[in-house]
């Protein structure tokens, strides 16, 4: 079955102060090496050309300023990007994106989507609760874009059925939601998946994710798999998960 391939940034930016930073220069080379294997990006507005299995998703999570840069980059050699907001994020603090710098994102041909009202678990809220800000945040954004939102991503990556069924039931148009979860997508499955970008994220791991090499696939699954494990067994123990 043909497949592509989701990559999930945060910050593009040094000096890295978490191992959820990518460098600029990093980022540069990432992207310009996309065009030498070449691989397009995919738009969800305009669907996967099934016939090309050369194609890759970029997604950016939070919504920090230094994706603004990242953003007319990417413009610059005709990619598209996925950022994904935290609308509390933007409006009071001047670390992430502004209003003024969302919009001239959406020009440059990218597209804003939600990645909350705040950074709280969605799966610690009410369906109510959920849709309420999720909506919210959904109205903010196409204020601004003058384009509908048509996915999101969970903070944390937290996301279960009942999540996800809230959303589409409440929510229809938000069609796609990125998880965390470590693997391949396919078009028709609306859950999607991801290979994360991290500091140490090397260029040939980066080859090998976009052109999908099973075996990197394969250990990027078992390092997902084994933490969870692990963070189930600390949560027996009683330890408690950050929210943020
Ligand atoms: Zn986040």
């Amino acid at each position: 079955m043909k497949s592509y391939t989701c990559l999930m940034y945060h910050e593009i930016a040094t000096p890295t102060k978490n191992k959820y930073y990518v460098p600029l220069d990093v980022f540069k080379r990432q992207m310009a090496l996309l065009g030498e294997l070449g691989i397009s990006t995919l738009s969800l507005e305009e669907g996967w050309n099934k016939s090309d299995d050369r194609q890759v998703l970029l997604t950016f999570d939070d919504g920090h300023g230094s994706n603004f840069e990242a953003a007319r980059f990417m413009a610059s050699l005709g990619l598209k990007g996925y950022f994904y907001v935290v609308k509390d994020f933007s409006l009071h603090n001047p670390d992430y994106l502004s209003e003024d710098e969302i919009g001239k994102m959406a020009e440059m041909g990218h597209t804003i989507a939600i990645h909350g009202k705040n950074h709280k678990w969605w799966t610690r809220k009410s369906d109510q609760q959920l849709l309420d800000e999720l909506g919210e945040t959904k109205e903010w954004i196409e204020g601004i874009t003058k384009r509908m939102v048509i996915t999101c991503a969970a903070p944390g990556g937290f996301v279960d059925q009942r999540v996800i069924d809230t959303i589409h039931r409440g929510l229809p148009e938000v069609e796609y939601i990125r998880t965390v979860e470590v693997g391949l997508n396919h078009y028709d499955d609306k859950v999607i998946r991801i290979i994360p970008m991290h500091t140490t994220t090397t260029l040939d791991m980066f080859k090998w994710g976009v052109c999908c090499n099973p075996a990197f696939y394969a250990y990027q699954r078992a390092i997902y798999d084994s933490k969870k494990v692990l963070k189930r067994i600390y949560c027996l123990l009683g330890g408690e998960i950050k929210e943020e």
